[in-house]
């Protein structure tokens, strides 16, 4: 039976880290400060940003949420984002994701690179995600970390790994690929294009999937012994929340797995307060 990598406990290391520091931050007079911004009123969105909310609030860092309604104008957003980018009182801005289509178009990546890379604690503007690709020190992905120290915590040396991304988005997959070949690891993306997703999982050490897929990664497609990583979220039609790997029987063939819910989820919270104070240290030189 794989052991279980527990995202709570591992989140919960993390969030020790940021708690101290933003503790030394105040000692000497400093404010952490971050703002979520909130379009619409999708309920899972908003679940979302309550929890960074309470997250925040728990390890110290001042939370403020902007709120517009789905009926806004794209330049009602674009003037939010550029105003909370210029003051200096705030270390981190994030938007929250979906954002309503009749607001943003197609203009999303526009949207996302008006936060001013140094407060971008999502680490998704192009200048973040080129310095990824350019293996230089810029704000990560918070999930991409979530995934690498849940790893690490059961292989703490990533060098001449197989790794497989199943999943390719500008969130999860992309990043999270980036960031392990920066950890020496050997990555094949794969995505809803790949033949025989079979042929590349059979042959990983580890694989990590972000598909939204139920079920996807199946006890027949892991190698003996691999470690598998579930970054997928689903909700069922009974409720249950499920991730993308058939746990029940990849249990079994795994060296090593995360739960869904447990396991990925509470780890991307936790490098979103990272990214914060990261953020506000880098911004005051600390
Ligand atoms: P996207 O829908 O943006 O991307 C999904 C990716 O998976 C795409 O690259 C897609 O390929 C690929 N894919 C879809 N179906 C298959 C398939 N059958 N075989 C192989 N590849 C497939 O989703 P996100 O990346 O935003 O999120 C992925 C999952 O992770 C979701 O369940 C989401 O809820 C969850 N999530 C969890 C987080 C956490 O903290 N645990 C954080 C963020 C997301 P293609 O590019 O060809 O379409």
């Amino acid at each position: 039976m794989a052991q279980i990598i527990d995202g709570k406990v591992l989140a919960a290391e993390v969030r020790e880290t940021v708690a101290s520091e933003v503790q030394k931050i105040k000692a000497q007079g400093g404010t952490v400060r971050f703002a979520a911004v909130l379009v619409g009123e999708d309920p899972a969105s908003q679940i979302y940003v309550r929890n960074k909310q309470r997250a925040c609030e728990k390890v110290g860092i001042e939370f403020e949420l902007h709120t517009l309604p789905a009926t806004c104008q794209y330049e009602d957003l674009t003037t939010l984002i550029r105003r909370l980018s210029a003051d200096v009182k705030i270390n981190g801005v994030l938007l929250q994701l979906p954002v309503p289509e009749s607001v943003v178009g197609n203009r999303l990546t526009e949207i996302l690179n008006l936060i001013d890379p140094q407060k971008d604690v999502d680490g998704l503007t192009i200048a973040n995600l080129g310095k990824l690709a350019d293996g230089v020190n810029g704000l990560v992905p918070c999930t991409a970390q979530g995934v690498l120290y849940a790893i690490q915590s059961v292989c703490p040396d990533l060098t001449g790994k197989n790794v497989v991304m199943i999943g390719r988005s500008r969130i999860v997959g992309r990043p999270t690929s980036l960031l392990l070949t920066n950890h020496d690891a050997t990555v094949t993306i794969c995505h809803s294009r790949t033949r025989d997703l079979a042929q590349y999982t059979r042959n990983a050490d580890i694989v990590v999937v972000a598909a939204g897929c139920p079920g996807l990664v199946t006890a027949k497609m892991v190698k003996k012994g691999a470690i598998i990583i579930d970054v997928g979220i689903n909700r069922l039609p009974d409720g249950k929340l499920v991730g993308d790997v058939d746990f029940v029987n990849v249990e079994k063939v795994a060296s090593a797995i995360t739960p869904v819910p447990g396991g990925i989820g509470p780890l991307t919270i936790a490098f979103l307060l990272k990214n914060i104070v990261v953020a506000y240290c880098r911004q005051r030189v600390c």
